[in-house]
């Protein structure tokens, strides 16, 4: 990257963050491929930034640098960024790169210890917040090291109005008395992951709704968890020191996150087909 170009400066540029699996037949398998990459699209049509790629051509790219540093499990990272330009003017190009490497779930995989951040997300009025730009990430790195600092595993941030919006790197679902919640759309990069869980919600039958939901609401609540194409789906122990009632095995949200790994590997696709 040119050291005078906005992304670095500015944090001006957009990226996705994709997870292949290794199937339960073998083969490679990126979870969701198009949905990232049209999101990419528009993340970067959101900010101005030229986009002169297909979908399909940075899927065959993402096989292609998978199979070049023989990965089957992996994070792929593609990022769009922009020319040298020390202005504020629109560029006439931008360049993309994919990078792919082994990771283990971002948030662990044991139940986390959440807090309510002191960090808001940022105000929609102010960012293109369903965009996945790289500047907003201050706000996720600030949040997430606050709540790493005071002993907690990860942070939990209210959108502008104080109702419960996302983590720093992940949607939150909670689970309350047979059904889920989510906050809806407007203030959150809706997620992916976000919307296999309603998916998944729809085949398994279980209720959810969509909404402004507090942080008293939450702390109500049986169980919750993050979602997300990195963190997967992980469960919470505690929500501000406060333990859920609900035993994480007897949950719902258990057999979510079981049925999110049957599907990302799918399992569930093989036993269909033997
Ligand atoms: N919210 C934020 C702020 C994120 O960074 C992510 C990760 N991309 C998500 C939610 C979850 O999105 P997805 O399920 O598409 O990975």
């Amino acid at each position: 990257m040119d050291l005078y170009s906005q992304s670095l400066h500015y944090g001006y540029s957009v990226f996705e963050g994709i997870r292949s699996y290794r199937t339960a037949a073998g083969t490679t398998k990126i979870f969701k491929a198009t949905e990232h990459f049209d999101r990419l699209q528009r993340s970067a049509e959101a900010l101005n930034l030229p986009y002169s790629w297909s979908t399909p051509e940075l899927i065959e790219a993402s096989y292609e640098v998978l199979k070049k540093n023989n990965l089957q499990d992996a994070y792929i990272r593609p990022v769009v960024y922009a020319p040298a330009n020390m202005s504020f003017n629109l560029n006439t190009e931008s360049f993309t790169t994919i990078q792919t490497w082994e990771m283990a779930p971002f948030l662990g995989d044991k139940l986390l210890k959440v807090m309510t951040s002191s960090f808001q997300r940022p105000n929609p009025k102010g960012f293109k917040i369903e965009a996945k730009a790289a500047g907003h990430y201050v706000n996720s790195i600030l949040a997430s090291q606050e709540a790493k600092a005071k002993g907690y595993d990860e942070a939990l941030l209210t959108d502008m109005n104080g109702y419960i919006a996302e983590g720093p790197g992940a949607n939150i679902f909670f689970e309350k008395s047979g059904r889920l919640y989510t906050p809806a759309t407007g203030n959150i990069l809706p997620g992916i992951t976000r919307a296999t869980v309603l998916e998944i919600c729809e085949e398994l039958g279980i209720p959810v709704e969509e909404g402004r939901f507090t942080p008293h609401d939450l702390s109500r609540a049986d169980a919750a968890f993050f979602c997300g194409t990195a963190a997967e789906v992980i469960g919470w122990e505690s929500y501000d020191d406060k333990p859920f009632p609900t035993q994480w095995k007897e949950s719902l949200s258990r057999k979510i996150q079981q049925a999110y790994k049957d599907l990302v590997t799918e399992k569930a696709l093989q036993l269909e087909t033997i």
